[in-house]
């Protein structure tokens, strides 16, 4: 385990029983404080701002906080670490900035004018997984082609030496207004400026190892821990791991998503697992013991004697374990189908013949049927005659 983690509450410094109201209150007054714009270059102020943020994440969402006051931190990271654990699915700091900076930073302008520190975008990726290490959790190593910005000129794109110069199309704001004539009278329309792309700054002398872009491309190896009990469709958050961010910003983040390949024999739902297991017809009347293949390998079940077709049984704990607690697993159902055996030796045919003469004839039933039937109609018929004579 990477440094033990602060209590969100104690982060948040509000009580347990602390309402969403004072939640917000409390994390806009640390958000404020720590802010990377207000104190640009500050790692411990980010740090600050990081923490007070993903507790707010988990406090102000009712499901995550219940899992929370459950679980504590281990909720959300089973793998632990550096890498910040499990995905917090819908959770998006923007929309969370977007409500608490509305009114601060006038919000969404926020960072087309500022020119200030702005947080990379995050990368989506996928990685393909097998049914079992989706059950049991598994390590993974992606190959990604990943920005870093460029050492030659500090991620500016400006040649060493030479400096940006103030864009003279919008004056450095990074906007242009166009005032258009329409049928309700004049309208304003505000649009990133063409000439810096809404930089509000214009690169005179390029980069040269960049070419002005600011940062350089390189493949790189990035580990990822895949929790056990994921299933297809999830994502796993890596903080830090998506495009540099602008002015010092903070990196984005890299969201992989899982693709569970398919089993042969397994299906899964949630937690539990399916299959289905044939079953002979003498274990299925005698009973007896089979192997049932389960994720843990095989385990050996007593079939109870007169198991019908499409028995379901149920191993209790050879499911998939919970993400939230790899202590606590689904089960394996199994559903029984009775084999009728195709291929005979002629002492099986002739033992399987006699069995069934010894439980009700059914392979003479309807011979006897016929023959029940005709004798009736003989005795009817005599009966016919001797009553015309
Ligand atoms: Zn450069
Ligand atoms: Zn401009």
């Amino acid at each position: 385990m990477a440094e033990q983690k602060r209590d969100y509450y104690e982060v948040l410094g509000v009580e347990k029983n602390a309402d969403e109201a004072a939640i917000k209150k409390a994390y806009r007054q640390l958000a404020k404080k720590y802010h990377p714009d207000m104190n640009p270059g500050d790692q411990e102020a980010e740090k600050k701002f990081k923490e007070a943020s993903e507790a707010y994440a988990v406090l102000s969402d009712p499901d995550k906080r219940k899992q929370y006051d459950q679980f504590g931190h281990a909720a959300f990271e089973p793998g632990g670490g550096q890498y910040g654990g499990f995905d917090f699915g819908s959770m998006d700091f923007s929309d969370i900035f977007g409500d608490i900076f509305g009114d601060f930073f006038g919000g969404g302008s926020r960072r087309r004018n500022s020119g200030g520190p702005m947080k990379g975008a995050n990368i989506r990726t996928s990685v393909r997984i097998t049914f079992e290490e989706a059950v049991f959790g598994c390590e993974k190593e992606l190959d990604l082609n990943l920005k870093d910005p460029c050492p030659n000129c500090n991620g500016s794109g400006a040649k060493p030496g030479t400096s940006k110069v103030t864009c003279t199309k919008c004056g450095g704001k990074g906007q242009v207004v166009y005032t258009q004539q329409s049928f309700f009278g004049m309208v304003r329309n505000v649009q990133a400026c063409p000439d810096c792309n809404g930089t509000g700054q214009i690169i005179k002398e390029k980069c040269p190892k960049c070419s002005g872009q600011g940062y350089v491309a390189s493949r790189k190896k990035i580990q990822v821990s895949i929790p056990a009990g994921i299933d297809s469709g999830q994502s796993i958050r890596i903080r830090d791991k998506g495009e540099p961010g602008t002015a010092g910003g903070p990196r984005g983040d890299l969201l992989v998503e899982v693709v569970v390949q398919r089993h042969p024999i397994f299906q899964r739902q949630d937690t539990n697992i399916f299959s289905t297991v044939p079953v002979s017809f003498a274990v299925a009347a005698l009973g007896g013991e089979i192997m049932i293949d389960t994720v843990d390998g095989k385990v050996a079940y007593n079939v109870k004697p007169g198991t019908q077709t499409d028995t379901r049984v149920r191993l209790k704990g050879k499911g998939v374990p919970s993400l939230h607690n790899a202590n606590v697993r689904g089960d394996h159902y199994v559903t029984l189908v009775l084999q009728v055996p195709d291929k005979l030796s002629k002492e099986a045919k002739e033992a399987l013949i006699r069995f069934d003469e010894l439980t009700g004839n059914s392979l003479k039933a309807v011979d006897q049927y016929t023959k029940n039937k005709e004798s009736a109609e003989k005795n009817g018929e005599k009966k016919k005659k001797k009553r015309l004579f």
